[in-house]
C-alpha cells in the first residue's frame, strides 16, 4: 500500500514480540526433538506474512507453511531460505515455480507426482515432497486406506523424495477426543506402511494449534501451528490449558465525527438503528472493506476511553458508528479499539467473532490490505 495508508487513523498493531514468545512457548511443549512448522499462510492470518516469518526466522524457525506457492514465493523473495511446505499442493502449470524456487510441496494424486517428477527432471534436479494422507478429515490427502498400493506407485518416480508424511486433524479442539485418537493411529499405521516399503520419511507431523494442547504426546517431530502462534485461542479444546500464549494483534481506529442528535433520530443505510433518548453519535473510519464486519452491525461494540461503545446502524464499506453517549469525555481524535487493550479494558478477537458465529481466525484474515500492519518489536 502507499505510504500514505501509514498516516491513514485506522490501523493493526502486530505485538512481533508477542509472535516469538508464543513460538517459544508452544516449542517449550514439544516432545525434545520435534520442532516447530510456522504457519504463515494467508498473510500470517492477516497479521503481516513477511514481517512475521522473518521474525520467526530470525528467532530459529526451522520450517514455515503456506496455503499456496505464491505465498511461499513472496517469502523466498522477502528472503526467507528456510524450508517451506505448500500445504496445498499444486496444480497443473505451478510445478516449475516448486523446483526454481526450492519448495517442498505435499502431494495428494500420482498425477501430482507425475507432473513434479518431470519437472525435476526437466530442471536435473532432485525434489523433496511431503505425502498427505487423509486420516478422516475427508478432504485433501491420500486415503489411509490406499496407502499401500499408493506408495508401490511412487517409487517408479526417480527424481522426487519422499522426505516428509502428514496428516491433518478433523477435531483436535474437540470434546470427544476418539476421533482424533483413531485419526493418530490411522496415521501411526501408515508410516509404518510406508517404511515397510523402503521410504524413510525424516519429517512426520500431524499435530495443529489445538493438537499441540490437547495431545502433545503424539508421535512426530514437527507440528504444524498457526492459530496459537497469533495468539488466537478459540480453534483449541476449551479445557487445554493455554495461558502460555499472548494475544498479538490489535485493531484501532480513531473518532473523526462526532455529533449529539436528539431521541429519534435513525443512523446509517436501512435506517436500522433510531435514537432512543439524547445521543452523541461518533463516526469511525473503518467499514467492511477493511475487515470491520458487516454483521457487526448493531451486535458488537468497540472501546472509548477503556469503556465500551456500541455499533449502532449498518457497518458500512469505510465507516462505523458508534454510540459514545455513555463515554460523556470521548472527543475527536480519541482511539477506538475494535480488537485488543485499552485503559485496562480487553477485547479478543474470539469474543467478537463469536458476536457472529465465527472464529478469531475469520477475523483477523478477513483484516484487508487496506488497514496498515505497524509491527511492534518491544
Ligand atoms: C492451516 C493449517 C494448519 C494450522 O492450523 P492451526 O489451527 O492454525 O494451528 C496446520 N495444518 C494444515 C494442513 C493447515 O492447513
Amino acid at each position: 500500500m502507499h505510504q500514505l495508508s501509514y498516516k491513514r487513523p485506522t490501523w493493526a498493531e502486530i505485538s512481533l514480540s508477542s509472535l516469538v514468545d508464543n513460538y517459544h512457548a508452544i516449542q517449550r511443549r514439544l516432545p525434545s526433538g520435534s520442532q516447530v512448522m510456522a504457519i504463515v499462510k494467508a498473510d500470517a492470518y492477516g497479521h503481516g506474512g513477511i514481517e512475521c516469518a522473518q521474525a520467526l526466522d530470525s528467532n530459529g524457525a526451522p520450517w514455515f507453511g503456506v496455503a499456496l506457492i505464491e505465498e511461499a514465493i513472496v517469502l523466498r523473495e522477502a528472503g526467507i531460505t528456510k524450508p517451506i511446505l505448500c500445504l496445498g499442493g499444486f496444480w497443473g502449470g505451478q510445478a516449475e515455480y516448486l523446483v526454481n524456487y526450492n519448495l517442498t510441496t505435499s502431494i495428494n494424486r500420482i498425477a501430482a507426482a507425475e507432473l513434479l517428477n518431470a519437472e525435476a527432471s526437466k530442471a536435473g534436479k532432485r525434489v523433496d515432497y511431503h505425502l498427505k494422507i487423509d486420516t478422516g478429515l475427508g478432504r485433501l490427502g491420500v486415503s489411509y486406506n490406499e496407502i499401500h498400493e499408493f506408495a508401490l506407485e511412487l517409487k517408479r518416480f526417480d527424481h522426487i523424495n519422499l522426505t516428509g508424511v502428514m496428516t491433518h486433524f478433523a477435531d483436535a479442539d474437540g470434546e470427544d477426543r476418539d476421533y482424533t485418537l483413531l485419526q493418530n493411529s490411522r496415521f501411526n499405521e501408515a508410516v509404518t506402511i510406508l517404511r515397510n516399503l523402503g521410504f524413510n520419511p525424516k519429517w512426520r507431523h500431524c499435530n495443529n494449534s489445538a493438537g499441540v494442547y490437547a495431545f502433545p504426546e503424539f508421535e512426530g517431530n514437527l507440528v504444524r501451528t498457526g492459530g496459537a502462534m497469533y495468539g488466537l485461542k478459540d480453534a483449541m479444546a476449551t479445557e487445554s490449558d493455554n495461558s502460555d500464549l499472548k494475544p498479538v494483534m490489535s485493531l484501532r481506529s480513531r473518532i473523526i465525527m462526532m455529533k449529539e442528535w436528539p431521541a429519534g433520530v435513525s443512523i446509517g443505510y436501512g435506517c436500522t438503528f433510531t435514537t432512543n433518548r439524547t445521543s452523541r453519535i461518533a463516526s469511525i473510519p473503518i467499514g467492511y472493506a477493511d475487515g470491520m464486519r458487516r454483521a457487526f452491525s448493531n451486535n458488537s461494540y468497540v472501546l472509548v476511553q477503556g469503556r465500551p461503545a456500541p455499533i449502532v446502524g449498518r457497518v458500512s464499506m469505510d465507516l462505523t458508528t458508534i454510540d459514545v453517549t455513555d463515554i460523556p469525555e470521548a472527543r475527536i481524535g480519541d482511539e477506538v479499539v475494535i480488537i485488543g487493550e485499552q485503559n485496562g479494558a480487553y477485547i479478543s478477537a474470539e469474543e467478537v467473532a463469536k458476536r457472529i458465529d465465527s472464529i478469531s481466525y475469520e477475523i483477523t484474515c478477513g483484516i484487508t490490505y487496506r488497514v496498515p500492519r505497524i509491527f511492534l518489536t518491544s
